[in-house]
């Protein structure tokens, strides 16, 4: 059996990755179908009864109102903890984007926590765990056989191990579990001399670090590849993204320095359309943020964010900005003549700025 987490003051990373149970028999899917669809009602009812009251706070659900759902619905207390735990969320992040309606639940998905299932290995048929629910309110005695995944497998290779806590849900007819997989977040150092390294991305060039590293260059050439025949999805695009990314060596970044505004470059044409070009560098930026946030976060490094207004006209050798040092994607320096990729004279910017301690060339500008 799983350890259950102990109640402890180190903070836990926590990442999940789904599995789809493909290989459920009928009769069982149509059980955690109706209970899903239970669970719906009961947190939709649980809204109602929050929304009424305008309890929109972080706090947990009170008594009184736990027990109205659990008697409405005949459960456990424990069962209607949960789902006016998950209501209260909702509703929390519903304020949170400023909703003017009362929130309606769409996805039947419930979080199932040690109370309600177990999860062990299993090495029956070709499955490698199991969850098996328990009661409490959740259908009792049903083993939810699935197949471990390489993002998983990775994952415990790399220390991580798996909570206790899954998530339960469909969409459509397909039946998932989210797994849980935690680890200790590494402690923070204080460094001597950090290893500052700025960071410079867009749709073309992929990703450049100012030490040198540069991944991702044959995205877009890939993503041509395959572009008459197929229909294009952020899912691959998300898919290259995520392979490159696990390419850098992130142990040799103390600091990372990044673009802050979430602006999305498209000044050079390619041979897509312009619309095209304009999708392809929001799904980068949308598929790349998450995960170097989570990098950044397991190898304890930290995150600055500059400003990139001229970062990639600037001559990072004399600091003198034209625009006619950059053309395509060669800088070369109309003042002194220095030549270097124009990403990575980008990115070597945002390092200078970090190591100089201000947030824009615009300040340096306005001191002289
Ligand atoms: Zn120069």
């Amino acid at each position: 059996m799983i350890k259950r987490r102990k109640k402890s003051a180190t903070a836990l990373m926590r990442r999940s990755c789904r599995v789809y149970l493909n290989d459920l028999n009928p009769g069982k899917a149509a059980l955690l179908i109706l209970f899903l669809h239970r669970c719906r009602d009961m947190a939709q009812y649980a809204v109602d009864l929050f929304w009424q009251c305008r309890d929109f706070s972080p706090t947990l659900a009170d008594l009184p109102t736990v027990h109205r759902v659990r008697d409405r619905f005949d459960t456990t207390t424990r069962l209607a903890q949960a789902v006016c735990k998950q209501a209260k969320e909702t509703l929390r992040s519903g304020k949170a984007k400023g909703f003017r309606y009362k929130p309606r639940l769409r996805r039947h998905s419930v979080t199932l926590y040690s109370h309600f299932v177990r999860l062990e290995r299993y090495a029956q048929a070709h499955f490698d765990y199991a969850a098996t629910l328990i009661g409490s309110g959740a259908p009792r005695g049903l083993t939810l056989p699935f197949r471990s995944t390489r993002l998983i497998n990775r994952r415990l290779k790399d220390g991580w191990r798996l909570d206790a806590t899954v998530r339960l849900g469909r969409d459509g007819k397909r039946l998932w579990l989210d797994v849980m997989l935690v680890k200790e977040r590494p402690a923070k150092v204080a460094w001597k001399r950090p290893r500052v390294v700025g960071m410079d991305s867009n749709y073309k060039a992929g990703f450049v670090f100012s030490d040198g590293q540069h991944v991702g260059a044959d995205i877009y050439e890939r993503i041509q590849t395959f572009g008459k025949r197929q229909k294009h999805t952020f899912k691959e695009v998300s898919d290259l993204v995520g392979a490159a990314l696990r390419k850098v060596d992130w142990n040799r970044i103390d600091v990372l320095v990044l673009e802050g505004l979430k602006h999305v470059k498209t000044g050079r044409r390619g041979t897509f359309s312009r619309r095209f070009n304009r999708r392809l560098s929001h799904w980068l930026y949308k598929a790349s943020e998450e995960r170097i946030a989570q990098y950044c976060e397991e190898y304890g490094i930290a995150v600055r964010y500059k400003d990139p207004w001229k970062t990639s006209q600037c001559c990072n050798a004399c600091l003198k900005w034209d625009r006619r040092s950059r053309r395509e994607d060669r800088f070369r320096c109309v003042s002194c003549g220095h030549a270097d990729h124009a990403d990575f004279n980008a990115a070597k910017n945002l390092r200078f700025l970090e190591t100089v301690g201000v947030y824009g060339l615009g300040i340096l500008k306005n001191n002289g």
